[in-house]
């Protein structure tokens, strides 16, 4: 039910800023963190938003790979897996660059149509 909760999230943030327009498009970003489903995200979204004015909005994912930064050598590492460890010199003292992220980038109003 995790995806649901984030999805609740991102509804509540475009209904924020959608001042009772309908919205065609949102964009989220998402951190490798954050260990979302894509798919499962995009179900959730369609179940939560199904009879109400975000019902038929798209739902954009722009996934943000995990970085670490090494503070021994100062390495940047793409991780694939959570292990938070430098590649360059295995030293586990190190910063979250990205893939934290969890936020609503893009919020696209469906034009007015006179
Ligand atoms: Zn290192």
């Amino acid at each position: 039910m995790h995806e649901l909760a984030l999805c609740g999230a991102i509804a509540d943030t475009v209904n924020r800023h959608a001042e009772g327009q309908r919205v065609q498009r949102v964009e989220v970003r998402i951190g490798h963190f954050r260990q979302v489903v894509p798919d499962s995200l995009l179900f959730s979204w369609e179940l939560l938003t199904e009879g109400t004015p975000l019902e038929g909005c798209e739902l954009v994912i722009d996934h943000v790979p995990a970085v670490i930064r090494c503070a021994a050598c100062e390495h940047e590492t793409t991780l694939d897996m959570p292990i938070m460890l430098c590649a360059a010199c295995e030293s586990s003292d190190v910063t979250i660059v990205s893939g934290e992220e969890f936020l609503v980038s893009s919020i696209e109003r469906t034009k007015e149509v006179c």
